[in-house]
């Protein structure tokens, strides 16, 4: 039946194809008795191997999109799959109980998991206990002859429609194989759109009913500039949905041309553009697409990933890796901002009434500092590795960050001591709380450099819950009240003579990028798929005409539409729904 959902629209873009539904399949099981010993023996064995051979080919494409280290989980999966021991329980099992094997393999993964949760203090153990729960369920799904669906597995373009979508769904991902996503949950901040604006595909959020209304291989169009989904379009939809992606795959084109350029404007200032990345798997899109650095590597999804804290270790390699990939650009990673709309749910965190103003961000890392003392010895150990820089979020008081820096200064003395290889790393701060804004040339004097989280910002400045849609209005970018505050950031890091970056999604908006320009922004930070469109316009523009249109934006606009109107008469091209021509 045709359908039309109306979504969060989350990474622009129109894209028609077939739908791939991905979610979990039921794979309850019943016991039954067998009476043929050999035969059900045969069944675990032969489920045993496709499962071997299915995991050797997602770790195959794994190794390929990320590198070996991040595809050595597979490896332990495969050996897990080949344990002489763990096989013979289960045979042992069946024969004892004289079952069929889904029953006996659930039986032994009970057993083994009950044994391991009992070893709290080893880590290594304890992530064991997801290993064991993933090759079980693998195997039990050859065993019961469903197909698990897993996006390691695609391969045929499709539109992911999904519930939500969380980091190791697509670990393994190739992703040739996605056109777009649709999702039920999710708003522009989740791991799905940034996901999707840095492969630069389109991208419809929030749909609330998605999955329930979609059908694997129904044929849907979806517009990720206005967040809607069509199931059974028409011939005519179609059509101009064709048109309009064979309009950006040519426009793709022509901005890939630019992409070992330089960025610099019309009048030969040069400018940096960087890219925001959420995990490793982002390392080749950011390369794709010309970024000269990364303004913010979120560290949020490396422990939402997880089912507990990740070790130093583990850290440690995933940021050794991004720094080494990307080396010799900087890259700015992010201590862990928890809290608000990222909650971990290993943590415990007990629920706040207001969580976007509670014990989030560096408040969070202050209060439990074993955790940000292992994040910041895994962060100084991978600066070894390439230009690494540290940048703490949502700090509100300069006490705040003296506290942050002199753990920092206390690891990295304990890390030196110890002989520890490690590079120079600057340390800055997020300028994302308006009382930080207001005292940016006090921090200016204390920090080496600061990024404007306007995601935050804005809503704090306008009071206007992030993920609110019905305050939504007043979550305005534009409005002079915030273009103030992100001046007066701009000309106190000036004074002291610290670069100012921005890493809010107003760093890549067509509208607010000639405002920034004129007020004198150093580095603009956005979703990779966004860089090459903004090095296009930014070639385009004047900043000395652009220096006068925010001086009178900034001293004489009183509305957000104000601010527009302005902005499309001093830069043709512009549209309404902030997309440049
Ligand atoms: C911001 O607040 O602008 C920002 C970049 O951080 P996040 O969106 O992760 O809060
Ligand atoms: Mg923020």
């Amino acid at each position: 039946m045709r359908a039309m959902l109306k979504g969060i629209a989350a990474s622009d873009g129109v894209v028609c194809g077939h739908v791939f539904r991905y979610s979990e399949p039921d794979l309850s099981i019943t016991k039954r008795s067998i009476t043929n010993l050999d035969h059900e023996l045969n069944r675990f064995h032969q489920a045993l191997e496709a499962a071997v051979s299915e995991v050797e080919m997602i770790k195959t494409r794994a190794t390929k999109n990320l590198g070996a280290d991040s595809a050595q989980v597979f490896s332990a999966h495969i050996a897990m799959l080949q344990d002489p021991e763990f096989i013979k329980s289960v045979e042992d099992e069946i024969a004892r109980q004289r079952c069929n094997a889904e029953a006996a393999l659930a039986t032994v993964v009970t057993d083994y998991g009950a044994s391991l949760a009992k070893l709290t203090d080893n880590p290594y153990m304890q992530e064991r206990i997801t290993d064991l729960h993933d090759i079980s369920k693998r195997v039990t799904a050859h065993l019961l002859g469903i197909k698990l669906p897993d996006l390691a597995l695609l391969d045929r373009p499709v539109i992911v429609v999904t519930h939500d979508l969380i980091p190791s769904d697509t670990v393994s991902v190739d992703a040739k194989y996605i056109l777009g996503f649709v999702t039920d949950l999710g708003g522009r901040t989740s791991h799905s759109s940034i996901l999707a604006r840095s492969l630069n595909i389109p991208a419809v959020v929030g749909t609330q009913t998605a999955t329930a209304d979609l059908a694997t291989d129904e044929m849907v169009i979806i517009d990720g500039t206005t967040g809607s989904v069509i199931s059974e379009p028409t011939a005519a939809e179609i059509a101009t949905a064709k048109q309009a992606m064979a309009d950006r795959q040519a426009n793709r084109v022509r901005l890939a041309k630019l992409r070992h350029h330089q960025t610099v404007t019309k009048d030969g200032i040069g400018v940096t553009l960087a890219a925001n990345m959420g995990t490793a798997n982002d390392i080749p899109s950011v390369l794709d697409n010309g970024a000269e650095a990364v303004g913010l590597m979120r560290t949020e999804f490396l422990y939402m990933d997880a089912e507990r804290v990740p070790t130093e270790d583990e850290q440690f390699a995933i940021y050794r890796q991004v720094v080494s990939a990307l080396a010799p650009r900087p890259v700015v990673i992010r201590t862990l901002d928890i809290g608000g709309d990222k909650p971990l749910p290993y943590l415990h965190q007990a629920p706040e009434a207001n969580p976007f103003m509670g014990e989030r961000a560096i408040r969070q890392s202050l209060a439990h500092q074993p955790l940000f003392r292992s994040q910041l010895r895994a962060l100084i150990r991978a600066s070894a590795y390439g230009h690494l820089r540290i940048m703490f979020p949502m700090i509100a008081t300069l006490d705040e960050f003296r506290q942050a820096k002199a753990i920092y200064d206390d690891e990295r003395s304990k890390l030196t001591t110890a002989q520890v290889p490690m590079g120079k790393i600057d340390v800055g701060m997020m300028v994302e709380v308006p009382a930080a804004a207001m005292l940016a040339d006090r921090f200016a004097q204390e920090v080496d450099f600061m990024s404007i989280g306007t995601n935050d910002l804005i809503g704090y400045a306008m009071a206007a819950d992030r993920t609110n849609q019905d305050v939504a209005y007043l979550y305005q970018p534009y409005h002079p009240a915030v273009l103030r505050l992100v001046d007066r950031i701009v000309r106190a890091g000036h004074a002291a003579g610290i670069p100012v970056a921005m890493c809010g999604e107003m760093a890549g908006d067509p509208i607010a990028v000639p405002i920034l320009l004129g007020i004198g922004l150093d580095e603009f930070s956005m979703g990779a798929g966004s860089i090459l469109k903004t090095r296009q316009l930014m070639g385009t523009l004047n900043v000395h005409e652009l220096q006068s249109l925010a001086d009178t934006v900034l001293n004489s606009t009183s509305t957000s539409q104000e601010v527009i109107t302005m902005v499309q008469a001093a830069v043709p091209g512009i549209n309404d729904d902030g997309t440049f021509a």
